[in-house]
C-alpha cells in the first residue's frame, strides 16, 4: 500500500518512500536527498543546525549509545568509551591494523589475529558493523525527523578501494540499522555525479577525484564511458589529513612559545591548543594572519608560515596523484576534470598545488564536505526511478574465478566487467564415483590461485556416482549492482545444488587491489609459462588415468605387444610429469596417443570420450 506523508515543516506532500543518500565518513557522516520539488540534491539538516554528524559513538556506563556532536565532547574526557574512525576497522582483522593500533584510544581486541576485529567498551564487544550501524541508525532517525516520513531505503558510499568484504560489512551495517541498502557507491563516483559528470553524457571522460578530509587522503582516477564509471586507479594515505595540519600548527606554537612538556601533560591544554590550531587553519584559508590568546599567551601564525608547514604533506599527496595517474595508464593531459572532495581542500594552497600539478582549474564549486552525500542522493534518485534516462553501472576491479585442476585460476568474470552481471560455465568430475566437488572462489589476476585471494569455498555434495567426466556441474557467478557475488553450483543430472553469498573472512589491505594488479603485470611471463606447464601436467595425468582404465577394461582386444608398448609410453610420460619441461610432457603425451590410437579407435566409447573432454575441478 502506498503511503502519503505530509512534511510538517513545509506543508507539502511527500513521497512515503524517500530513498536517501548517505556519506558514511571516517570522521563525519551526512544524509542527502534529491528534493522532490526542486529536483536538486540537498543535505538534510535541522533548522539552524549543521548537516554534518560526527561519526563518533559514545557509550555511557549503562551501555546507552550516543552518536554525533554529543559523543564528540566525550573524546577527551572518556576516550575508552568513545569510538571514532570505526570505518577504518570495517572488514579488517587485527593483523591488518596492528601497525596503527596506537591510533585507537579505545580497546581493539586482538585475541585471534586472523579474525575480524572487535571493540570492547565496558563489558561488551562490538564489531565495526555494529558500530557503523549505530551511526546509520542516528542518521536514519535524524532524516526521519526532518522529513517527517519513514526512511527505510538508502544508498551508501564507500571508498573506491573498499573490497568486497568491506562493502558487504557496510551493507550489513545498513541492514542492522533498519535500512535496505539499495546500492553501495564509490565515493569518487558519487562526487563526480554531484558535479553532473557521467549523467546523460555520451562519450568518454577521465576524471581525477582528490579527496582530503580530516584523517584520510584518497586520489582516484575514474573513466566514464557512456555513463559507466570505472575506477582506473586509486592511491592515497589512510593516515593523512587536516588533523595533521592542525598538529603542525600546534608543534609550531609549542616551539615558538617555549611551551614546556610539563604544561603539555595537561590534557585540557593540549585539547585547547588543538582546537585553536584548527581555528587558525580555517581562518588562514581566507585571511593572511591569525592571532589568538590562550591563558595569556599570544598564539599567532601567518599564512606564509602555515603554507611552509604544510608543504611537505601536500607534496606527499601530489606524489600519490602522480602514482595514481601512472597506474591508470593515462597521460596527465587526458584528465578532463579534477573534482575536489573533503574539508581540507578548502585550503587555497592545496587547491593551487593540485591545479598546478594537473595543469587545470579544479572543480570546487560544491561544498567539499557535502559533495559525496549529494552524489549519493542523485544515485538514490536514479534508483527511485525519478531519472529514467540514466542507469548507473559499475565495474569489477579484479577478476573473479574458480580453482581448477592443478591450482589454476579459471576466470569467469574478467576484471573491468560491467556489473550487475551473470556468467556460467560447465565443469565435470575428475574421478570415477566422485560424489562431491569443491568450489573455491578466487579474486585476482594471476594464473595460479595460490597467488590470488580466496573469497569463499564450498562443497557441492550428493553428486550421484558416475564415471569421471559424466556429471555436468553448472557453476554460475551472479554479481549484483553492489558488487556482492553469489556463486551457485548445480549438478544437472541429479539436480543437486548449492550456493553461497561471498562474505570474505577479512579484507584486503587498502593498497592490495593495486598491488595485485601490478603483480599480475610483472609476473605475466612467469604465469603464462606456469599455466602451460600445469595444463600439460593435468592433461598428462588425465591421459594416464584414462589409458589405465581403458587397458583394464579392454584387455581382450589388445595384443601383448600393444600392451607392452603402451606400458612403456605410459612410464615415459609418468617420468616426464615429474619434471618441469612442458615440451617434454607434450611430446610424451603425443607418443602415448600415437601408440594407443589404433586400439583406442577400436573401442572408444562415449564414456571415455566424455572423460577426455570437459574441465574438471577437484
Ligand atoms: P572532512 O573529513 O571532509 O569532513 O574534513 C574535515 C577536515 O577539513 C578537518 O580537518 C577540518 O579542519 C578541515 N576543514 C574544514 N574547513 C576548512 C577550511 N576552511 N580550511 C581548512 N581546513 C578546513
Amino acid at each position: 500500500m502506498a503511503k502519503i506523508a505530509i512534511n510538517i515543516a513545509t506543508g507539502s506532500l511527500q513521497q512515503a518512500e524517500m530513498i536517501v543518500g548517505i556519506d558514511l565518513g571516517t570522521t563525519n557522516s551526512l544524509v542527502a536527498i534529491v528534493h522532490p520539488e526542486t529536483k536538486q540534491p540537498v543535505c538534510l539538516k535541522e533548522y539552524n543546525a549543521n548537516s554534518i554528524v560526527p561519526s563518533i559513538i559514545y557509550f555511557d556506563e549503562n551501555d546507552n549509545v550516543i552518536v554525533g556532536e554529543e559523543a564528540h565532547s566525550h573524546l577527551e574526557t572518556n576516550p575508552s568509551n568513545t569510538i571514532f574512525s570505526a570505518k577504518r576497522l570495517m572488514g579488517k582483522s587485527y593483523n591488518d591494523i596492528k601497525n596503527n593500533a596506537s591510533f585507537f584510544s579505545y580497546k581493539v581486541i586482538d585475541d585471534n589475529t586472523e579474525s575480524l576485529v572487535k571493540v570492547q567498551v565496558n563489558n561488551k564487544f562490538y564489531s565495526p558493523i555494529d558500530l557503523s550501524s549505530f551511526i546509520l541508525k542516528e542518521l536514519k532517525k535524524r532524516a526521519e525527523h526532518i522529513l517527517k516520513t519513514p526512511v527505510t531505503k538508502a544508498v551508501i558510499t564507500v571508498p573506491a578501494y573498499f573490497n568486497d568484504a568491506q562493502r558487504q560489512a557496510t551493507r550489513d551495517a545498513g541492514k542492522l540499522a533498519g535500512l535496505d541498502v539499495l546500492r553501495i557507491v564509490n565515493e569518487p563516483t558519487a562526487a563526480s555525479l554531484a558535479y553532473g559528470l557521467g549523467i546523460n553524457t555520451d562519450g568518454e571522460k577521465t576524471i581525477a577525484v582528490y579527496d582530503l578530509g580530516g584523517g584520510t587522503f584518497d586520489i582516484s582516477v575514474l573513466r566514464i564511458t557512456n555513463g559507466i564509471f570505472e575506477v582506473l586507479s586509486t592511491n592515497g594515505d589512510t593516515y593523512l589529513g587536516g588533523d595533521d595540519f592542525d598538529k603542525q600548527i600546534v608543534d609550531y606554537w609549542i616551539s615558538k612559545n617555549n611551551i614546556s612538556q610539563a604544561l603539555l601533560s595537561n590534557k585540557s591544554l593540549t585539547q585547547s591548543l588543538r582546537l585553536k590550531a584548527e581555528e587558525a587553519k580555517k581562518h588562514l584559508s581566507f585571511n593572511e594572519f591569525f592571532s589568538t590568546d590562550l591563558n595569556g599567551t599570544e598564539l599567532s601564525i601567518t599564512k606564509e608560515i602555515f603554507e611552509n608547514l604544510l608543504s611537505s604533506l601536500v607534496e606527499k599527496t601530489i606524489n600519490s596523484c602522480k602514482q595514481a595517474v601512472a597506474d591508470a595508464s593515462v597521460e596527465l593531459s587526458e584528465i578532463d576534470t579534477i573534482v575536489m572532495v573533503g574539508g581540507s581542500t578548502r585550503i587555497p594552497f592545496i587547491k593551487n598545488a593540485v591545479s598546478s600539478y594537473f595543469g587545470k582549474a579544479v572543480n570546487d564549486s560544491i561544498n567539499p564536505d557535502e559533495v559525496v552525500a549529494l552524489g549519493a542522493a542523485i544515485q538514490a534518485d536514479i534508483l527511485a526511478g525519478n531519472n529514467k534516462d540514466f542507469l548507473l553501472l559499475d565495474i569489477t576491479p579484479l577478476s573473479l574465478g574458480l580453482e581448477t585442476m592443478g591450482g589454476l585460476m579459471d576466470v569467469l568474470v574478467p576484471r573491468n566487467s560491467k556489473i550487475p552481471t551473470k556468467v556460467g560455465r560447465q565443469y565435470t568430475t575428475q574421478k570415477d564415483g566422485q560424489s562431491s566437488m569443491r568450489i573455491s572462489v578466487f579474486q585476482g589476476e594471476r594464473d595460479l590461485v595460490k597467488d590470488n585471494r580466496k573469497l569463499a569455498e564450498f562443497n557441492l555434495t550428493g553428486i550421484p556416482g558416475m564415471p569421471a567426466g559424466l556429471p555436468k556441474v553448472d557453476v554460475s557467478f551472479l554479481i549484483n549492482a553492489d558488487g556482492i557475488l553469489t556463486v551457485s553450483a548445480k549438478e544437472l543430472r541429479s539436480g543437486v545444488e548449492q550456493s553461497i553469498e561471498v562474505k570474505p573472512q577479512y579484507g584486503l589491505t587498502d593498497g592490495e587491489v593495486e598491488r595485485m594488479l601490478l603483480e599480475s603485470i610483472t609476473h605475466a611471463k612467469d604465469d603464462i609459462a606456469t599455466r602451460a606447464l600445469v595444463e600439460a601436467r593435468t592433461e598428462g595425468e588425465q591421459i594416464l588415468s584414462v589409458t589405465e582404465k581403458f587397458l583394464a577394461k579392454n584387455s581382450a582386444i589388445i595384443s601383448k605387444d600393444e600392451m607392452l608398448e603402451t606400458a612403456q609410453a605410459m612410464q615415459n610420460l609418468q617420468l616426464a610429469l615429474t619434471m618441469t619441461d612442458k615440451n617434454l610432457i607434450q611430446t610424451k603425451i603425443e607418443e602415448l596417443n600415437e601408440i594407443s590410437r589404433p586400439f583406442a579407435e577400436r573401442a572408444m566409447d562415449a564414456a571415455v570420450s566424455g572423460a577426455l573432454s570437459g574441465k574438471s575441478i577437484l
